[in-house]
């Protein structure tokens, strides 16, 4: 029992209790270099004149004086449900989640979205297993380099962990691959579904944080500082262009947190200031007096939601020691096998926490009067067509083959209730585009259209537009986008209810 009891300590890294330990100085550094010391007096952080940026003060109460608890439920887990996205699932462990067909369409347009922009970067995307043997002795010391805990399953005879990052599946490869110094930087890529963390439960927030999830992973063996820095910088505006993409604004949406440990941050300086002139505010610099963890630097973008809460998404790290301790090697122009140097990105931040950080985003934009709704690309449902009688049903179904030949995703409400009640229901789904179809509109050639990004929450903004007009609109909203087909049946006579209206 004791034994067993020691094993249990054991299990929980070094890493993590060095966190709970870890003492820091924190700064602003603001975009002309200058260095601002922050302290904690009576729970209030000063220091620093926030008055221009009250979510950088956010942040720094988040990260400095601890202010993590929700007071209130954030409000995206109210909308994942009652959008029929995302739900708790009583069967699994807390933190794992079930998706419906809404939920899982939005969360494969992202993967999708975010896995080809890393690839056209120049990753290359691989498969890994999910779960390592305890005593492989690399895996087992870098378990303890990682502040994570994490969930362990029993075969037969030996005890295995569930991955909580891609680190493990790239190094194994990476450290029986042959690598020239002119294949660098080598770019190793893996969307992980799943990732596991096993958060203390009450820490787990909806989709913000959860004990599975989904995390694109993208690894960077570089030859050394100069190159590594580089490539930083090159991911750092991959990142930027993928949360723009995703529909997030930068830099309004996110505050930047850099963490350096002080002798790199000496050297490296230059590496700071590039990051923040990118970023183009002053950012949160946390300054480590000796190095901790196995990474001499690392960034994130932190995302503030609805309750003031901040979430770190895209981060990327500098990592100087696991390329030694998984004997990952380059020849060198010399000859000479060498260690390189690596770098852990996430592009996007976990897949789940985007769809929660754009549901805070549309929550917060409907305080500020203007409809919430997703990004059209994303949408699941981008125009619901709703015939008044059934006579008007043939030319509903004669506009949504036209919308449907462009690859625009088309509902029909062939239901016989009245068009008021449809109309309210697809605006509870926030769906883009709304058509009445009635005796006016089947003898004219233009539609009356609901468009949402341009209503407030009780003030539709209607326009009259062609079917081209339409298509045109939808073709350039959606853009180098991925396609996909709606997730639910077109008739909504025809869709189930997954979650029972309160
Ligand atoms: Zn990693």
């Amino acid at each position: 029992m004791a034994e067993q009891k020691e094993e249990k300590k054991r299990e929980i890294s070094e890493a993590l209790k060095a966190e709970e330990t870890l003492t820091s100085k924190w700064y602003v550094l603001d975009t002309e270099g200058k260095l601002h010391e922050l302290s904690v007096t009576d729970g209030k952080v000063t220091g620093y004149d926030f008055k221009k940026h009250p979510n950088l003060q956010k942040f720094a109460q988040y990260e400095m004086a601890k202010n993590r608890v929700y007071e209130k439920e954030p409000p995206h887990i109210e909308l994942m449900r009652k959008l029929e996205m995302v739900d708790f699932e009583k069967g699994s462990d807390s933190g794992n989640l079930r998706f419906y067909p809404n939920g899982r369409f939005v969360k494969k347009m992202l993967e999708r979205y975010v896995s080809d922009e890393v690839v056209k970067y120049g990753a290359m995307e691989i498969e890994s297993p999910i779960m390592y043997d305890c005593e492989h002795p690399a895996l087992k010391s870098y378990l303890h380099r990682f502040p994570a805990r994490q969930y362990i399953v029993e075969s037969l005879k030996k005890k295995y962990f569930l991955r909580f990052a891609a680190c493990f599946g790239q190094f194994l490869m990476a450290h029986d691959m042959s690598i020239s110094h002119k294949n660098l930087p080598v770019r190793l890529y893996e969307l992980t579904r799943y990732s596991f963390r096993l958060e203390q439960s009450g820490e787990l927030c909806g989709l913000k944080r959860l004990r599975a999830f989904t995390m694109p992973d993208c690894h960077a063996f570089v030859k050394d500082f100069e190159q590594g820095k580089e490539e930083m910088l090159r991911r750092f505006d991959l990142a930027w262009s993928i949360i723009q993409g995703i529909g997030l604004k930068l830099p309004d949406d996110m505050e930047l947190g850099i963490r350096f440990v002080r002798e790199f941050y000496e050297e490296h300086k230059d590496l700071a200031m590039a990051l923040v002139k990118r970023f183009n505010k002053p950012v949160i610099l946390e300054m480590w007096e000796k190095r901790f963890f196995y990474f001499a630097m690392k960034y994130e973008f932190n995302f503030i939601d609805a309750m003031g809460k901040a979430t770190g998404m895209v981060t990327d790290q500098f990592d100087v020691e696991n390329a030694e301790r998984y004997d990952i090697n380059f020849i060198d122009e010399d000859g000479k096998k060498k260690h390189p140097i690596i770098l852990h990105l996430s592009p996007s931040g976990a897949i789940e926490r985007d769809m929660y950080a754009l549901l805070e985003k549309a929550w917060m934009e409907e305080q500020k009067d203007k409809a919430a709704m997703l990004p059209v690309w994303l949408s699941p449902e981008q125009i619901r067509i709703m015939p008044v009688a059934d006579r008007h049903m043939e030319h509903a179904e004669k506009i949504a083959k036209e919308l449907e030949a462009a690859n625009i995703r088309v509902g029909v409400d062939d239901r016989s209730i009245g068009v008021g009640k449809k109309v309210f229901q697809a605006k509870m789904a926030w769906v883009p585009y709304i058509i009445v179809i009635g005796d006016k509109e089947a003898a004219a050639t233009k539609l009356p259209v609901v468009i949402r990004a341009k209503s407030k929450p009780k003030e539709d903004t209607q326009e009259e537009m062609s079917v081209k007009d339409i298509i045109n609109e939808i073709s350039g909203l959606t853009h180098g986008k991925p396609t996909g087909l709606l997730p639910v049946a077109k008739y909504v006579s025809k869709r189930p209810i997954f979650v029972a209206r309160q």
